[in-house]
Parts: C-alpha cells; sequence; structure tokens
C-alpha cells in the first residue's frame, strides 16, 4: 500500500522536531502536526524562557555585588513588561527558526491538533492523512491538584506571560519548576513563598544538595515552608487571595502559583482508535524501540513518563529516526549518567548516583565534600556559600556521582559527565590539574573523605 507519508510526527517539541527533520533528512517522507507551538514546551513554555527570567532575576544580586567592586550602581527599578516583551520577541524568533528547520529539512509542516484516526492514520484540520508510522511526540501539561479555589492558581505556562510581577507569590511543589520559579520571583522582588508538602523538596536529588540548597534560599529572604500544603484557595474582594492551610493557618497572597507535576498530553488524541497501551500513570507504555503495543505507533520525549528533559527526547527522537530509516547508524539512548540542571538561584548541577542511591544499591561509599564561600564574594557582603559533593565507590574509586549547589553548576556539571561517563576514578580526578583560580577546581583537589 503506497501511504501518504513514511513517517507521521504528531507534535513539533524537542522530540517531534528532532525525529522529523533526521528522518527527513535521511529520505523518508516525513509529515509534522503541531496544534500550538514550533519548538514545543522547551522553546514556548519551558527550559529557554524560563532561562531568561532566571538570568533577569539574578541581576538584583549582580547589582548588589558590583558595590563591592567600587561601582556605584544607584537606584535600581524593575520593569516586568521589558522582560516579558523582550522574552517574547525571542521565543518568536525562535519559533521562526523552528520553522525554517523543519521545512528546509523536506518536512511537511501540518498546524492544526492532530488526531490518530486508526493505526496508520491521522487527521489535522478536517484532512486525513496514511502513515507507515505514527510518532506521538506530544509532550506533557501541568498538573494542578484538585483543590478547592483551584481556578484561582497559575501554573507555569501562565506565568510566561503574567501581566504584571506579583508583590506576593506562593508557589506549591518541591521538584524543578517549584524551585525554579519561586528562585526567579525571589530575585525579581516578589516576597515569595514556597510550600511543599514533605519534609525536604527536591526528593531524589543528594541530601547535601537538598539541604544545602534549602539554607541559601531562606538566606535570600525565601519563605521556605516544608511539610505545608493548601487546602483551600479564597479570591477576596480585593482581588487577593486567602490561602487556607492544611495546618488550619492561613496566607494571604496575589498569586498561587502550582508546580505539582506534570501529566501526558493525550488529549483528544483519538488513542480510542487503536490498541495503544498506556501504564498506570497514563504514559504511552513503549518497548526499548520506543514502539508502542500498536505496531505502526511510536511515542517518545515527556508522554512515555521516562526522564523528561529536553536533551532525552532530542535524544529518542534521534534514536527513533536512526532505526527506522538509516538503522547502520542506530544507537540506543543511553540513560545511564544523564547530568541535569536546576536553575535556582544558586544553580544545582548533578550526575550521577546521590549518596542515598549509592548505599541502597550496595555500594561502599566514600563521600568527599566542600563548601566554600566563592571568591568572586570575598569583596561583597554576599553570604552565598558553593556545595561541591563527590560520590565514590570505595572498593573500585570509580566516581559515581558528583553534585554541585552553586553558580554556573550545570556549566561545570556538563564536563563531568563525560569523565564519569568515562568510567573516571577517583585518582583521575586527583591526577587532574584545576584551572586555578574557578570554583570548578575543588572537584580536582578534595583529598579527604569526609567521616560519616
Ligand atoms: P514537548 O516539547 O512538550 O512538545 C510536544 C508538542 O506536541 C507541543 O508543541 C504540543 O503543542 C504538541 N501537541 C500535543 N498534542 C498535540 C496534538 N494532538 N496535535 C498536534 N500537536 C500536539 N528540560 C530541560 O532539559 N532543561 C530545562 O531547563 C527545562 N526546563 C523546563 C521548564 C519548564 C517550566 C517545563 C514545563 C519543562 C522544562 N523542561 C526542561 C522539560 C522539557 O521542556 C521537556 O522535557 C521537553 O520539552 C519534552 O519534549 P517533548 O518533545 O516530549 O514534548
Ligand atoms: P516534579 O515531578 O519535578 O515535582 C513535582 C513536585 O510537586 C514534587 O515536589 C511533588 O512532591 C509535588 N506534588 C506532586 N503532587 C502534589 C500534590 N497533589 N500536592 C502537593 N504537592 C504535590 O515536577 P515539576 O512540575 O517540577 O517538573 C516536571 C518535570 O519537568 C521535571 O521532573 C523535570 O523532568 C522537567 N523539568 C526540568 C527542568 C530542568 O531541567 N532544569 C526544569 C523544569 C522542569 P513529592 O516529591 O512529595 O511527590
Amino acid at each position: 500500500m503506497a501511504y501518504d507519508f513514511d513517517l507521521f510526527v504528531i507534535g513539533a517539541g524537542s522530540g517531534g522536531v528532532r525525529a522529523a527533520r533526521f528522518a527527513a533528512g535521511f529520505g523518508a517522507r516525513v509529515a509534522v502536526a503541531e496544534s500550538r507551538y514550533l519548538g514545543g514546551t522547551c522553546v514556548n513554555v519551558g527550559c529557554v524562557p524560563k532561562k531568561l527570567l532566571v538570568y533577569g532575576a539574578h541581576y538584583s544580586e549582580d547589582f548588589e555585588q558590583a558595590r563591592g567592586f567600587g561601582w556605584s550602581v544607584g537606584e535600581t527599578t524593575f520593569d516586568w513588561a521589558t522582560l516579558i516583551g523582550n522574552k517574547d520577541r525571542e521565543i518568536n524568533r525562535l519559533n521562526g527558526i523552528y520553522r525554517n528547520l523543519l521545512v528546509n529539512s523536506g518536512v511537511t509542516l501540518l498546524e492544526g491538533h492532530a488526531r490518530i484516526a486508526g493505526p496508520q492514520r491521522v487527521e489535522v484540520n478536517g484532512q486525513t492523512f496514511s502513515a507507515e508510522r505514527i510518532l506521538i511526540a506530544t509532550g506533557g501539561w501541568p498538573q494542578v491538584p484538585d483543590v478547592p479555589g483551584r481556578e484561582h492558581a497559575i501554573t507555569s505556562n501562565e506565568a510566561f506571560y503574567l501581566k504584571t510581577l506579583p508583590k506576593r507569590i506562593v508557589v506549591v511543589g518541591g521538584g524543578y519548576i517549584a524551585v525554579e520559579f519561586a528562585s526567579i520571583f525571589n530575585g525579581l522582588g516578589a516576597d515569595t513563598s514556597l510550600l511543599y508538602r514533605g519534609e525536604l523538596f527536591l526528593r531524589g536529588f543528594d541530601g547535601g544538595v537538598r539541604t544545602h540548597l534549602h539554607e541559601e534560599l531562606v538566606k535570600r529572604g525565601m519563605n521556605v515552608r516544608f511539610n505545608s500544603d493548601i487546602a483551600r484557595i479564597e479570591k477576596q474582594a480585593d482581588g487577593s487571595l486567602l490561602l487556607s492551610l492544611k495546618d488550619g493557618s492561613t496566607l494571604e497572597t496575589d498569586c498561587v502559583f502550582y508546580a505539582t507535576g506534570r501529566r501526558p498530553m493525550l488529549d483528544n488524541l483519538g488513542l480510542e482508535t487503536v490498541d495503544v497501551k498506556l501504564d498506570k500513570h497514563g504514559y504511552v507504555e513503549v518497548d526499548e524501540y520506543y514502539q508502542s503495543s500498536e505496531p505502526s505507533i511510536l511515542a517518545i520525549g515527556d508522554v512515555i513518563g521516562g526522564v523528561q528533559l529536553t536533551p532525552v527526547a532530542l535524544a529518542e527522537g534521534m534514536a527513533v529516526a536512526r532505526r527506522l530509516f538509516k538503522p547502520d547508524q542506530y544507537r540506543p539512548v543511553d540513560y545511564n549518567h544523564i547530568p541535569t540542571a536546576v536553575f535556582s538561584l544558586p544553580n544545582i548541577g548533578t550526575v550521577g548516583l546521590t549518596e542515598e542511591d549509592a548505599i541502597e544499591a550496595g555500594y561502599q561509599v566514600q563521600i568527599f565534600e566542600s563548601r566554600f564561600r566563592p571568591m568572586k564574594l570575598t569583596l561583597t557582603d554576599d553570604q552565598e556559600r558553593t556545595f561541591m559533593k563527590l560520590v565514590v565507590d570505595a572498593s573500585t574509586d570509580r566516581v559515581l556521582g558528583c553534585h554541585m549547589v552553586g553558580p554556573d553548576a550545570g556549566e561545570i556539571v556538563q564536563s563531568l559527565a563525560i569523565a564519569l561517563k568515562a568510567g573516571a576514578t577517583k585518582q583521575v580526578f586527583d591526577d587532574t590539574i584545576g584551572v586555578h583560580p574557578t570554583a570548578a577546581e575543588e572537584f580536582v583537589t578534595m583529598r579527604t573523605p569526609v567521616s560519616r
């Protein structure tokens, strides 16, 4: 049977664009449908605009620190509308780049909601197309718990388009998005509270990282409340919000922002017309080749509920394109040693095993830690401290994990990820000459394990 396309990709986000472009480059006839925005979450309401806002928020510290170096900064003011307007312009530019990338690589771009109409059929804007294979790359969507008054809350989607900077904001959650946005709003001058339901936020990160970041956020004046959750949200006559907390206390704010995880985006996708199985959390279940239980349908990225990061979606998109259309170049995605950063202020950078995971996995661990005041701050009143940690397998000397909280932690950990992937031992770290004076050199100069 002749199909309209060899591959029909649903979703022009990180994973979908990568798969579509490379498949077309390998000679396949490819269509991609996008209902909302080219570039997906990362470009429009994720990594990119978030990082721009983080840069914006950092200036408050930069201005303060500049005084220690002799600069008279004078009175500073911040204009939210300028930051958001400039951010929007940059995102528009990136949308155009994504459009050109797709069109120039020979992909047929269909702008509209795609609905699967059978194992090899997709409907977009009232037109039905046949395809030998369909790739679901529809990403995720913020999830807000069923709290009375939740209609008054915003999520990361809306945060990027707020008309004004709230004077007071309450961020709910203890994951990546919660700590990043709480840092952004705090840095920009909003009176910021972070409420997390558990004992300590950032579950799954190294314990040292979690406690260090907590201390640093508190130093910056953020109201961080653990074992805390909202029972009800009420709008008051003056437009402010009254939050009744589960412990019986109340909190008044101008904006409540839920960052309580994301669900797979499968809305009106037509899955009832095919045999695509979902796992118990509602994500598309796939095998090692990203193939679903319907043989012609594959899925990648956030919608399969693995590691929800852009570089992972990109790698999965590439793996699918290669396996289907350039099998001699196929390499499975290696999910070990995925480095990641949380762009809180200060940043977290991490790769490999946490101390807790290493112990749980049965390793005898040696731990190396360093806490210090960065050199840049010695001429300032800023009391921020940097934290670095190595988790080492005592029996083989192999470095299992590197963790950092401090300026540019993500930049530093990216390079360390190469060393960990190459199987570097602590001896290799010790034999590496440092770059002086940097914070990063601390990773090759930690000599004495901490005793536990
Ligand atoms: P997406 O990028 O979400 O793309 C899915 C696309 O499919 C969307 O454009 C959507 O409109 C489209 N779509 C959905 N349904 C349909 C349909 N039926 N028809 C047509 N189109 C459809 N990751 C990092 O690595 N670093 C970061 O700093 C980072 N920051 C983040 C900050 C925030 C606030 C958020 C929310 C996420 C962040 N992420 C970050 C995660 C990252 O954005 C995702 O992991 C990544 O975008 C997933 O790519 P994807 O291709 O699976 O899906
Ligand atoms: P996460 O899964 O990281 O965190 C969700 C948080 O919300 C957890 O602290 C969780 O608590 C809490 N939570 C969940 N349900 C409830 C509830 N009903 N009531 C109260 N609290 C609740 O999700 P995010 O939304 O922060 O981010 C989604 C994903 O996007 C991340 O996991 C990451 O993969 C990606 N991302 C990556 C970034 C980066 O690379 N820098 C930045 C932003 C997002 P508990 O721990 O107790 O379950």
